[in-house]
């Protein structure tokens, strides 16, 4: 596989190390290296032929990303009548536009994604150009980050799926604490600039997670004839008891936690529908 990622990406060949055991790997705690990966995935496995992102900014995996997408389809399998061509909305969709970029690719949705940081809209415009997708992916700007889909969402637009990967932290200081943590689990190099890079707009809302994700599902309702599932991402599980009584406080209609497993990563999605 390797080899065949090197070949789609010649420069990835320069991060590649032989580990003790005699596999081969790259660090994933470098930004260079596993960008570098990702531009290789992203061409080999989704023709995905130009993609980059400035350092400093969050580096998405691109296989834990994919099933994000995979885990919302098999859902929705059971509940629409095809998974095929969604209409979906990604917010908060990065300078990485990983999302629309990935869900266009394996099952064919189109997406509107929303941002509120200026330079990862323009580099999400760049990617959308220089990939041809201008006519499947539609980035709309957040002027005010307290929204999420006032401003964005259109009257009489209807969508099927709203996916998010919510900014994490209540603050850079919680932030930074975390990936320190990250870092010392992974017993990578504390002085690489790490994958767990972020900007302060990308990776903090006053409240975090749970603030950002209870004010998405409130907007959600606001919304309810014209989003039929909403989605998000939910790192901290500690969260999901709290969200599930907000959600049934709203009086949703149907949730579920769809649970995915990456190595030995848990992560959670939300998925409701009012
Ligand atoms: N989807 C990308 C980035 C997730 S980080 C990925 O999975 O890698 C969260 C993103 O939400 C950041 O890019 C941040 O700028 C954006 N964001 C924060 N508040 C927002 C809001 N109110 N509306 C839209 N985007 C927002």
């Amino acid at each position: 596989m390797l080899d065949v990622l090197v070949k789609a990406e010649p420069i990835l060949e320069q991060y590649i190390f032989t580990k003790k055991d005699g596999n081969k790997t790259i660090d994933f705690g470098e930004f260079e290296a596993v960008r570098a990966l990702n531009k290789a995935l992203l061409k080999s496995c989704y023709n995905i032929t130009f993609w980059d992102i400035p350092p400093g900014h969050l580096c998405p995996g691109v296989p834990g990303r994919a099933d994000y997408i995979h885990y919302a389809a098999e859902f929705l399998n059971t509940k629409l009548d095809s998974v095929k061509n969604l209409k979906c909305i990604d917010i908060g969709t990065g300078p990485s536009i990983i999302y629309p970029l990935l869900g266009h690719r394996i099952h064919n949705w189109s997406f509107i994604a929303s941002e509120v940081d200026e330079v990862s809209l323009r580099c999400a415009k760049g990617i959308i150009e220089a990939n041809g997708l201008g006519s499947v992916i539609e980035l709309r700007r957040q002027k005010d980050r307290n929204l999420i889909l006032k401003n964005i969402v259109k009257p009489h637009e209807r969508i099927d799926l709203l996916m998010c990967n919510p900014p994490f932290y209540a603050s850079i200081e919680e932030a930074t604490e975390k990936s320190k943590r990250k870092i010392t689990n992974l017993k990578l190099r504390k002085t690489d600039r790490s994958t767990f890079d972020g900007t302060k707009s990308e990776l903090t809302y006053p409240g975090g997670e749970l603030a950002f994700v209870k004010l998405l599902i409130s907007e959600s309702l606001e919304f309810r004839t014209q989003i039929k599932w909403s989605s998000a991402l939910i790192s901290n599980r500690q969260h999901i008891p709290n969200l599930i009584k907000f959600l049934e406080f709203k009086k949703v209609k149907e949730y579920s936690i769809l649970k995915m497993h990456l190595g030995n990563k848990k992560l959670r999605i939300l998925i409701w529908s009012f």
